[in-house]
């Protein structure tokens, strides 16, 4: 068929043609139609091959972006565990506390920190 087109295709384009710019231009639109199809053709591989070209380029500079995030969530949470062996003598009563307890159990005095 004409430029490789469907005639269902075809039939399309005429009544946007028809619609667009009415049946008395049709004979000078004619002459123009194959240029058009042509280029609307053309755009429409290089717009494609625009869009996947964005698609790659974005895709690493998300990845990094959460990946950096992780990292000092991560840094924080592993600070409260390491330690808690050592316990803690309260100065003023000499209480026994947990190492990581900041105020005495029994006289609320704050607690020296090994931190
Ligand atoms: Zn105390």
């Amino acid at each position: 068929m004409f430029l490789g087109m469907g005639p269902l295709e075809l039939v399309l384009i005429v009544v946007v043609v028809l619609v667009i710019f009415g049946p008395k231009n049709l004979p000078k639109i004619g002459s123009a139609l194959g240029k058009t199809v042509k280029n609307v053709r053309k755009g429409m591989e290089e717009g494609k091959e625009e869009l996947e070209e964005k698609a790659s380029d974005d895709s690493p500079v998300h990845a990094h972006d959460e990946e950096d995030v992780e990292v000092v969530e991560d840094e924080d949470d592993a600070d409260a565990p390491e330690d808690a062996d050592e316990p803690v003598f309260c100065s003023k009563c000499g209480t026994k506390n947990a190492a990581d307890a900041d105020f005495c159990s029994k006289c609320g005095a704050k607690l020296p920190s090994s931190k």
